[in-house]
């Protein structure tokens, strides 16, 4: 159960974070040792780090594993956010197989350890699993439009078929399952080369080099703050009834253009932005419904992309100074 805050209540649980050296899972295995939880975080470091974790190290109710999620494991545990996957476009297009091998079987296999310990699953989802959609903004109920021999099909269809299997082990009662379509979140400890569009515009604005727009930039995403996402998380998963996937992501809409000339002004870059070929099967529009989150968990992203952003580049601009890669000039000069 969680409080009006969305806070856990009740008692101290053992939970399993696949994932959990990545930018997302290492949010929320902050948040869940904050609440109060033994957390164990499972990774293989292929794009995470455990440097991402390292803070949370300190905790004696913390353990950090490396493993691959699609070799079999076992653990005595209460809930299991099953994370592991690469997510940015360039990272599971390197190894598309294996990009598949990790969410179905790793999905198999996480399921398989809550079922043997009568735990509960939140199934990391995305919005990928609308394809190119033609409904907009996407609702939970429409079915897509996904290239199934694209090069984006690794992923996208990983995660569909990932969908699938939380939904077979629910309905045969195997494994309590809860779904999360998670739409483009962004924060302090994405991978700066992991070439998504945040993360690479923030870069090259920080290191005064060109802002690659793929396309002419007209095509449009929606971006949630890491805080909002992890909330919205813990939310679905503590939700006592099982209210099918839902849309976890800020509805507020920016084309890519819009994106890059935001980041320039928020970091007083003098980069141009320059024009790159759009990537096959890149989505043209993207924006979460997000009526289903609010209604069944209360859920409402409380972090203005602009406030998320300063708070990104000011960790992406120490990143990169520890790296002796950019100077202190060019403070972002945001008020509020
Ligand atoms: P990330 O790459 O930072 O984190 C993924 C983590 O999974 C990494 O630490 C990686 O090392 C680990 N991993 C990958 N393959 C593994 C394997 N075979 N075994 C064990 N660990 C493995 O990405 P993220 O942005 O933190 O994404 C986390 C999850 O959220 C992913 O499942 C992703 O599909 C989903 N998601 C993220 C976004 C987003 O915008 N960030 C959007 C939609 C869905
Ligand atoms: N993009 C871009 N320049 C970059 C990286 C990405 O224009 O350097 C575009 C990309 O083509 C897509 C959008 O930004 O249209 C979001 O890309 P990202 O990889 O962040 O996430 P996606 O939503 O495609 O998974």
């Amino acid at each position: 159960m969680v409080d009006a805050n969305g806070r856990s209540v009740g008692r101290s649980m053992r939970i399993l974070v696949t994932g959990g050296a990545g930018f997302v899972g290492s949010h929320l295995c902050e948040r869940l040792l904050a609440d109060g939880h033994e957390v164990i975080a499972l990774d293989d470091f292929s794009t995470g780090s455990p440097a991402n974790v390292a803070h949370l190290m300190r905790s004696r109710r913390f353990w950090l594993v490396e493993r691959d999620v699609a070799q079999p494991f076992d653990y005595e545990i209460d809930r299991v956010y099953n994370l592991a996957s690469p997510a940015s476009p360039a990272r599971y297009q390197c190894d598309p197989v294996r990009t598949t091998i990790t969410n179905v079987v790793g999905t198999l296999n996480a399921l398989s350890c809550a079922e043997r310990h009568g735990a509960r699953l939140l199934q990391a989802s995305t919005s990928e699993v609308y394809g190119d959609p033609e409904v907009h903004p996407q609702p939970e109920g429409y079915l897509g439009r996904v290239n199934p021999i694209g090069v984006r099909a690794c992923y996208d269809e990983g995660k569909r078929c990932a969908e699938s299997l939380v939904m077979d082990f629910h309905r045969q009662g195997r494994a309590s399952g809860r779904i999360a379509r998670i739409f483009n979140t962004y924060g302090p400890r994405m991978a700066l080369d992991d070439g998504r569009a945040v993360s690479n515009f923030i870069v090259q604005a920080l290191r005064g080099e060109e802002l690659t727009v793929y396309g002419s930039g007209s095509q449009t995403r929606s971006f949630c703050y890491i805080d909002d996402l992890v909330e919205g998380c813990v939310r679905l998963m503590e939700h006592p009834l099982e209210v099918g996937p839902v849309n976890l992501g800020n509805p507020v809409e920016v084309t890519v253009l819009e994106l890059a000339q935001e980041i320039v002004r928020l970091t007083g870059s003098a980069s141009r932005i320059v024009y790159r070929p759009l990537p096959e099967d890149d989505p043209r529009q993207r924006r979460p419904a997000i009526e289903l989150a609010r209604r069944s968990l209360g859920f409402e992203p409380r972090v203005a992309l602009r406030q998320g952003l300063y708070a990104t580049i000011q960790s992406f601009r120490a990143a990169l100074l520890g790296a002796g890669e950019c100077s202190r000039r060019g403070e972002p000069a945001l008020a509020s």
